[in-house]
């Protein structure tokens, strides 16, 4: 084992047993601008940071992780609750919310699904029709996605090549040199302008393959409630991950 390595984003590694030793959610960070020892929570991660000053010493700084022990324990990540398509669950679907409503009859030939105001109602032969209902839900993903992509494409006068819908967990969509854009199906889950706003940034990348300031100011053109859309990304688009 080598207790000391090159790069800068290993360097705090021979920390990592002690921060694991108290919690297994628990990082180091150190900062030049902290003046105090402080604990901070990622919500969108679930990891607690040990913020430490550049001054101070290791152990004084995992002392004062373990006096927060109980703290942490509370905050730390738990994985969140999923929401499983079942009979009764409630979920948003195209900015709605809607009940599950599951009708067994052992009689039909194949399940049907149908959406209501304020229900989705599956009359269904299956014992759990859950990943029907989520094939269902990816189908919906595509048609619409499909056609909110290609008016906001027509706005900005470029082709799109082709449009795939998947299940990532690292992004939401993404677009390629080629024109090519994909989208998580989960995003058919989120709220209208969040859902817009992600088509808009992917359409947007036809005209800049980067994250510069254009590229921006064109992403919030194509987008009917960037503001909304944007922040509810930033700080609820985990949560889509739970369904299924
Ligand atoms: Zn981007």
């Amino acid at each position: 084992m080598r207790l000391f390595r090159s790069t800068a984003s290993t360097t705090l590694d021979p920390y990592a047993a002690d921060l694991a030793a108290i919690h297994p959610s628990l990082r180091m960070r150190v900062s030049a601008r902290a003046k105090r020892l402080a604990l901070r929570l990622d919500a969108k991660t679930g990891l607690i940071y040990l913020v430490m000053p550049k001054r101070a010493s290791l152990k004084s700084a995992l002392a004062f992780a373990r006096q927060y022990e109980d703290w942490i324990e509370k905050h730390a990540a738990r994985e969140p609750d999923a929401i499983p398509f079942v009979d009764g669950a409630v979920i948003c679907i195209l900015g709605q919310d809607r009940t599950i409503r599951v009708e067994h009859n052992p009689d039909i030939r194949r399940t049907t699904i149908t959406l209501a105001d304020q229900a989705l109602i599956v009359v269904t032969n299956q014992d759990d029709p859950s990943l029907r209902i989520a094939r269902y839900l990816k189908t919906l993903a595509r048609s619409e996605i499909t056609r909110i992509a290609h008016e906001k494409a027509a706005v900005i006068n470029k082709p799109i090549n082709a449009i795939s819908i998947r299940d990532t967990s690292t992004r939401w969509g993404s677009c390629s040199q080629e024109g090519n854009l994909s989208f998580s199906w989960r995003l058919i889950l989120a709220p209208l302008p969040a859902l817009d706003y992600v088509v808009a940034h992917e359409v947007a990348h036809l005209i800049h393959m980067n994250h510069k300031t254009r590229f921006w100011a064109l992403c919030e053109k194509l987008s009917a409630d960037f503001a909304g859309g944007h922040g509810w990304m930033k700080k609820h688009g985990h949560n889509l991950m739970r369904y299924g």
